[in-house]
């Protein structure tokens, strides 16, 4: 069994390679709800819903999150009626929005309304959300304090960030079978999501963080951070918020307490010879940047087959990034 810690967009492109390489039955996704949001009444998990999406072959591989070939009527009719619409969605992707909301006003949980879904739309790997309860990324700038999708989607991160918070998630539990996800598989892998607002709200749900320290499985991160940048998005602003090195380092160090083995990119070799030297991590160097479905794949696999490796030995040699 392979359990993922993901978010949703570079996430996504990882799960892609993934469910091109193993069978849909070894995967369990854990992923981040700290983005959720309701929007126009109804509850929306951007993370959720993007990883549904990728595992179903529905995600819009041109735009990275909703389903391919929506349409948005239903946005630009809201826009008609003075309604806000500066989260994007498309009128497929409103019918899951419309089914989840359903679902949870029954009495249903979270879980139970991913999994609902994801059998619906014939997803056949587990996917879990990291918990069931209201866990929110709060991102604090001179504005004032923001939820993800508003600095992220509405203002486009240009407000500087003083800190980020995970409001609700030192009274959270670990959605059923996270924890169990963690305890069971043979590896874990941390997709290169964005390690503050994808990785982190996860691991600041109570027991995950444990179950990772704790698990038998080999652990294995794939950098969000290439050549001293995020490969897109926010992360590089976040993590010096959060005062981690933008670099191999700072995604090291994010993870230190719990990480067996970092997979850099090729163009990293220099950061990743020197954080083998001052660390017991292991280090492997491939390409990381996912530009084709084949890219993803070859990562995949690379990522495993690094992962698998039994002896220390065999990592130890291995690890050498030239
Ligand atoms: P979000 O929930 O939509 O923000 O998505 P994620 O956190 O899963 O993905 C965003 C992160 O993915 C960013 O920090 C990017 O640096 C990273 N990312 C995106 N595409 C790639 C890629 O092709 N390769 C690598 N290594 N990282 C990527």
């Amino acid at each position: 069994m392979i359990a993922v810690l993901t978010g949703g967009t570079g996430g996504a492109k990882f799960v892609d390679g993934l469910r091109q390489v193993v069978s849909p039955e070894e995967l369990t996704m854990i992923v981040n709800t700290g983005d959720d949001l309701l929007w126009w009444g109804l509850y929306v998990s951007p993370d959720l819903d993007s990883i549904t999406y990728m595992l179903a072959g529905l995600l819009s591989k041109e735009r990275g999150w909703g389903v391919k070939g929506d349409t948005f009527q239903c946005l630009q009719a809201m826009g008609e009626l003075g309604q806000p619409i500066w989260f994007h969605a498309g009128d497929r992707d409103l019918a899951v929005h419309l089914v989840r909301s359903q679902l949870l006003a029954e009495g249903k949980t979270l879980s139970e309304a991913t999994a609902e879904i994801a059998s619906k739309l014939g997803v056949r790997a587990r996917i879990l959300p990291m918990s069931n309860s209201r866990v929110e990324t709060r991102i604090l700038t001179p504005i004032g304090e923001l939820s993800f999708e508003e600095y992220f989607v509405q203002r486009w991160y240009q407000d500087p960030v003083e800190s980020v918070r995970y409001a609700g998630s030192t009274d959270a539990e670990p959605a059923p079978g996270v924890v169990e996800a963690i305890l069971d598989s043979e590896i874990v892998l941390l997709a290169p999501s964005n390690p503050v607002s994808s990785i982190f709200p996860i691991l600041a749900v109570q027991g995950i963080r444990g179950a990772l320290r704790r698990t038998k499985a080999r652990i294995a991160a794939v950098t969000p951070i290439v050549g001293g940048a995020a490969v897109s998005g926010p992360a590089g602003i976040l993590m010096e918020a959060q005062k981690l090195p933008v670099a191999l380092a700072g995604v090291a160090q994010a993870y230190a307490d719990f990480l067996d083995v970092l997979i850099a990119d090729t163009r990293d070799q220099e950061s990743a010879d020197k954080l083998r030297r001052s660390s017991s991590l292991h280090v492997h160097c491939t390409n990381t940047i996912m530009r084709s479905f084949k890219e993803r794949a070859d990562l995949a696999r690379a990522v495993l087959t690094f992962a698998k490796r039994e002896t220390k030995a065999q990592l130890m040699s291995d690890s050498d990034c030239r």
